[in-house]
C-alpha cells in the first residue's frame, strides 16, 4: 500500500474501533472481540507504515502509540473489570448500592459526614495494591514498544507538543507553586460549608470538592438548560451544531463523565453525556461541544494525519476555551441574566477549582513525566506522587495515583489540561482585544476560532506564547478572599 491507502486503511479502522468504545462509554452493547480484531489489524497497518515511511513524524508518532494501545487492550479491558470490582467496601452505600471505584465520587458529593468519606478513601488506597500489577503491566507494555524504536512516550508527547522537558516542568511548577498558598487560603474558608469540617484533609480530594462546591450554584441554574444555551451560543459564533450528535439518554452502564467523539472527522462527531446537576451539566457540555466544533471544523479533504493526530493540548484548548465562557461575568450577568450575587459566587467557585486544579494537576503532571524519564516502578511513582502533593498541597498517600482516572490510564495525558488552560488565557486576550469583551456573540470571532480550528495536526503552537503570569493572576482574584 502506499502512504495514501495505508493513511485511508488507518482511518477506516480507527473509526470502527471507536464507535466500539463510544459504545462501551454509552452503555450499549459492544463487541470485545471485534475490538480484539480491529486492534489487531490497526496494529499491522501502523507497521507497515513505520517500516516503509519515517514521515509524516505525526503519523509515525502516532503509529508506535496505536500498537501500543493494541497490545494493551487485554490488560485494559481487565484493568476496568478489576478495579470495579477490587475496588470495593462492604461498609457504606449508596443509593442501596455499595459504594465502588464507579460511584465513588457520588458518594463524596452526597454524603456530609466527613468521617465516612475518610473511611472509605482510607479503605480505597489500602486496597490500591491489589489492582497495581495491571497497571504496571500497561505500562511496561507501552515502555516496550516505544523503546523499539528508540523512544518514550514521553519524547513522543514532547516532540508532538513543541515543548522541552525542563520548560514544561518550568510552567507545572510555577503554576502549582504559584496557585498553592491562595488555593488553601480559599480551602480554609470554604471548608466548614463545603465539607462540613473544620479544615481542609488529604482525603479531601479534587473531586470531593469538585462535586461538592457547586451544589449551591444550581440554584440559580435550575431554569436554565445548558443544551440550549450551548446551541445558542455556537450558532451565535457562525457554527451549526445541529450536525453534532448528542446522546443525553440514562443507561445503567453509561459512563459518568461527558465526552466527545471523533467517529469519523468531520463528518461523525459525537457527544455522549448524563444529566447530573444543573452547574456541572453546563460545564461539561460547553466542554464537550468546544471538542465537537473542533472536530466539525476540520476539512474533509484534509490527510488523515492533519484530521487525526491533533496534540492533546491542541484538543483541550478548543473545549477549555468554550467551557470558559461559563465562568465569564459577563456572559452570566447579560447572556444566562443572573443576578449579581450569582455572578460572584460562580466566579470565585470556579475560579477556586481552577487553582485546586493547578495544584493537583501540577502533582500528577511531573510524576507521570518522571515517570517515564527515570524508569518508575508503581511503587516509586507512589512515593514521588506523595513528595509532589505535599509541595504542592496537601501530602496524600501515594498509592492515590493507582485510583485516579487518567493517571493509570493514560500515557501522557495529565500536562494537557494545563498547557491548554494557560493557552485559552492568551486566546481569550485576543479574543477580546479584536472582538469585544463579549467575543462570543460576534461572527467574526466565531470565524477566528473556526479557521484555528481548522487547522488541527497543523495548529501553530508556537505563536501563542505560554505565560503563566496571566492566567495565575486572574484565577487569584477571589471575591471572597478580598
Ligand atoms: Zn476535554
Amino acid at each position: 500500500m502506499d502512504l495514501n491507502e495505508l493513511a485511508l486503511r488507518y482511518e477506516k479502522l480507527g473509526s470502527q474501533l471507536s464507535e466500539q468504545y463510544y459504545n462501551q462509554n454509552a452503555g450499549l452493547a459492544y463487541d470485545r472481540e471485534l475490538m480484539k480484531k480491529l486492534a489487531q489489524q490497526l496494529t499491522e497497518i501502523s507497521k507497515e507504515f513505520l517500516e516503509k515511511f519515517a514521515n509524516p513524524r505525526s503519523m509515525y508518532l502516532a503509529s508506535i502509540g496505536t500498537i501500543a494501545e493494541a497490545e494493551r487492550l487485554e490488560v485494559e479491558l481487565d484493568f476496568h473489570d478489576q478495579r470495579m470490582e477490587s475496588i470495593s467496601t462492604e461498609r457504606h452505600r449508596i443509593d442501596g448500592k455499595k459504594v465502588n471505584w464507579g460511584n465513588w465520587r457520588q458518594f463524596n458529593s452526597q454524603i456530609d459526614n466527613a468521617q465516612e468519606r475518610k473511611q472509605v478513601f482510607d479503605e480505597f488506597v489500602a486496597k490500591a495494591p491489589s489492582i497495581a500489577k495491571h497497571v504496571e503491566e500497561r505500562m511496561r507494555i507501552t515502555r516496550e514498544v516505544y523503546r523499539q524504536y528508540g523512544l518514550t512516550p514521553l519524547d513522543s508527547y514532547l516532540e508532538l507538543e513543541q515543548i522541552s522537558y525542563d520548560k514544561l516542568i518550568g510552567l507545572l511548577e510555577k503554576l502549582g507553586d504559584g496557585a498553592k498558598q491562595t488555593f488553601l487560603g480559599g480551602a480554609a474558608l470554604l471548608a466548614p460549608q463545603v465539607l462540613h469540617k473544620a479544615t481542609t484533609e488529604y482525603y479531601d480530594d479534587f473531586y470531593t470538592w469538585r462535586g461538592r462546591i457547586y451544589k449551591p450554584l444550581d440554584n440559580y441554574l435550575k431554569e436554565k438548560n445548558p443544551l440550549n444555551e450551548v446551541l445558542q451560543l455556537l450558532t451565535n459564533l457562525g457554527f451549526d451544531p445541529s450536525t453534532i450528535n448528542v446522546d443525553g439518554k440514562d443507561r445503567p452502564n453509561k459512563s459518568p463523565s461527558a465526552s466527545c467523539w471523533g467517529i469519523q472527522i468531520p463528518n461523525d462527531v459525537r457527544i455522549l453525556y448524563r444529566k447530573v446537576s444543573p452547574f456541572p451539566d453546563f460545564g461539561s457540555l460547553f466542554h464537550e461541544f468546544g471538542h465537537a466544533i473542533h472536530g466539525k471544523s476540520a476539512l474533509p479533504n484534509d490527510s488523515v494525519w492533519k484530521r487525526y493526530i491533533v496534540p492533546m493540548s491542541v484538543a483541550e484548548t478548543f473545549s477549555i476555551l468554550i467551557e470558559s465562557i461559563i465562568e465569564n461575568p459577563l456572559f452570566l450577568r447579560q447572556d444566562l441574566k443572573l443576578k449579581e450575587k450569582a455572578v460572584t459566587e460562580i466566579v470565585d467557585r470556579v475560579r477556586f477549582m481552577n487553582l485546586a486544579f493547578l495544584t493537583f494537576y501540577a502533582a500528577n503532571s511531573i510524576m507521570k513525566m518522571e515517570f517515564w524519564k527515570r524508569n518508575y516502578t508503581v511503587d516509586q511513582a507512589a512515593k514521588r506522587w506523595q513528595e509532589l502533593t505535599k509541595r504542592f498541597f496537601i501530602e496524600t498517600p501515594g498509592n492515590y495515583w493507582i485510583l485516579h482516572h487518567v493517571m493509570p490510564n493514560y500515557d501522557m495525558y495529565s500536562p494537557s489540561y494545563v498547557i491548554a488552560s494557560v493557552r485559552v488565557a492568551a486566546m481569550k486576550e485576543r479574543l477580546s482585544n479584536n472582538h469585544g469583551e463579549a467575543w462570543w456573540r460576534e461572527l467574526e470571532a466565531g470565524n477566528f476560532i473556526e479557521q484555528l480550528a481548522q487547522t488541527r495536526g497543523e495548529f501553530d503552537i508556537k505563536s501563542w506564547k505560554l505565560d503563566p503570569d496571566v492566567y495565575l493572576t486572574e484565577q487569584k482574584s477571589l471575591n471572597f478572599l478580598a
